[in-house]
């Protein structure tokens, strides 16, 4: 038995969430009666010309922006030929020579550390039909063409995926790009991101291995199963001395196992040829620049900077990351720099998730700004008010605009902290408990507590637990 390293690629085809179809005018709609959306151009009938959907392309750049590529100012549309009955016209619409993203990379957290996928490039395609299996008879199906020409881009990764679960969490952070920056609506029932995962076996020190692929994967714990299941399999057949021979296989996740669909096609059997019909593809400087600056920090980033730069824990980081709204909230505190980022996430982990949870609201409905959160969390340094009170005081902070001088004191939160005051509250307790104090005299060292809960009791909570404190047991040693 050998110990083998894995290698997994993907590419993941997500559908861009267009108003119109890639190439003609016809709606991007799910869920139609079937043959009903198209027209002669995404039916592929003879003369009819495509012309390319702006947006489309606009989508493509953002994403490689995103996934920190190369953006080919210029690109271009190659046919991939090979007939099937969901492809009208025998062949697709695709990029193949020169795609119009390349060479980025993305980072995610996983597993305790930071991992970089390469991508090696996005190019942009046109989707085929949907075959439709008669489920009474073999013999008989159906073919929907409303899907030919749904926009796509396919995202395809270096072999940088070590095992199942960071496949998984490699394409957790594609979708949240994609619906974060609202171009792929990500519902993965639908086929809307869908992924072919490539798997291969080697030895360390040696280079990577012959690789199978599986086709079409729209879950992550599918992908997640589909890798696993390739890995023993290839690692038996490696084990009894056998070869990996490339191939394509169907994942069936019923069945929990794949099948041979066809040993591996090469480009050459597509007989790619550049598209006639349509111009190169161009995009200028500026626009490409414009589209890199229309997006904010992504969540996979600003989680690896709560986590390696603030030192949040990683569920912390995941809570604030997870809601942009509250990011920019913490992001702002953090700004301030009154308090440490990790007094902040504290807080926010201790009072807002609590209070977000227990009202079923979403930060953004709250009334919390830095400058008052700020402020409460400085009575709270400086003492005059407790732990609890602040509790309080920050729910008034979420519900209200007052400012925070008037919630303390209107609730009364205030701590006492007047020396006299407190001086004539430690009194009244030994006199009024004369047992308890001589209790403690003689080594009961749990009768302080029951005269600090007295002294608390008569200052209605507010006494400042610490002066209180040290006040009693200076009474107490002159007794
Ligand atoms: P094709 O276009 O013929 O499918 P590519 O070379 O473009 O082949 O690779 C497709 C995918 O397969 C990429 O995601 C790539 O990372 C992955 N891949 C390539 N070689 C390997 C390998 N040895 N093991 C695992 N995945 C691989
Ligand atoms: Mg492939
Ligand atoms: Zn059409």
């Amino acid at each position: 038995m050998h110990e083998y390293l894995t290698a997994i690629g993907l590419e993941t085809h997500a559908e861009l969430s267009t108003d119109t179809k890639i190439f003609c005018n016809c709606k991007n709609r799910f869920g139609e009666s079937p043959n009903t959306n198209v027209c002669p151009v995404c039916m592929g009938l003879p003369g009819a010309l495509p012309t390319v959907n702006r947006t489309a392309v606009e989508y493509a750049v953002v994403m490689g922006h995103a996934l920190n590529c190369k953006i080919n100012l210029v690109s271009r549309f190659d046919r991939k030929n090979y007939l099937y009955p969901d492809l009208p016209k025998s062949y697709q619409i695709s990029q193949s020579y020169v795609p119009i993203c390349v060479d980025g990379w993305v980072d995610f957290w996983y597993n305790g550390e930071v991992r970089r996928v390469r991508i090696e490039r996005i190019h942009i395609e046109e989707d085929a039909g949907k075959l439709i299996h008669n489920e009474n008879s073999e013999e008989i199906t159906f073919v929907d063409l409303n899907r030919c020409g749904v926009p796509l881009i396919e995202i395809v990764t270096k072999p940088d995926i070590r095992s199942p679960g960071e496949a998984a969490a490699y394409l957790k952070t594609i979708r949240s790009i994609l619906t974060y920056l609202d171009i792929c609506d990500c519902k993965m029932q639908e086929g809307s991101l869908r992924s072919d995962v490539n798997v291969s076996l080697n030895l360390p020190g040696e280079p990577l291995g012959v690789r199978c692929e599986m086709k079409n994967i729209n879950s992550f714990s599918a992908v997640t199963r589909a890798a696993e299941y390739e890995i023993d399999r290839q690692r038996q057949i490696l084990d009894s001395g056998g070869k990996i021979h490339q191939q394509t296989r169907r994942w069936d996740d019923l069945k929990r196992c794949s099948f041979l669909m066809r040993t591996k096609e090469n480009a050459d059997d597509y007989r790619y040829f550049p598209e006639p019909d349509i111009p190169p593809v161009e995009i200028s400087i500026q626009r490409s620049e414009e589209l890199k600056k229309s997006f904010g920090e992504l969540a996979n980033v600003k989680l690896i900077r709560y986590i390696t730069k603030y030192r949040l824990n990683e569920k912390d980081a995941q809570y604030i990351c997870s809601d942009p709204e509250l990011a920019s909230f913490f992001d702002r505190c953090v700004q301030s720099a009154r308090f440490s980022p990790l007094d902040y996430s504290r807080r926010i982990m201790s009072e807002l998730a609590k209070y977000l949870n227990d009202t079923n609201k979403s930060f953004e409905d709250t009334k919390l700004d830095v400058k008052r959160f700020n402020e409460l969390m400085e009575e709270m340094d400086k003492g005059s008010i407790s732990n609890s009170a602040f509790k309080k005081a920050f729910i008034a902070l979420a519900e209200t605009d007052l400012d925070v001088k008037k919630i303390i004191n209107d609730l009364g939160l205030l701590q006492l902290a007047d020396e006299n005051e407190l001086e004539r509250i430690a009194e009244r307790v030994l006199k009024e408990n004369p047992k308890s104090g001589d209790d403690y005299k003689r080594g009961k060292t749990n009768a302080l507590g029951y005269l600090m809960g007295q002294c608390m009791k008569i200052s209605n909570g507010k006494a400042n637990p610490v002066r209180m404190k040290e006040i009693l047991l200076s009474h107490l040693a002159k007794k």
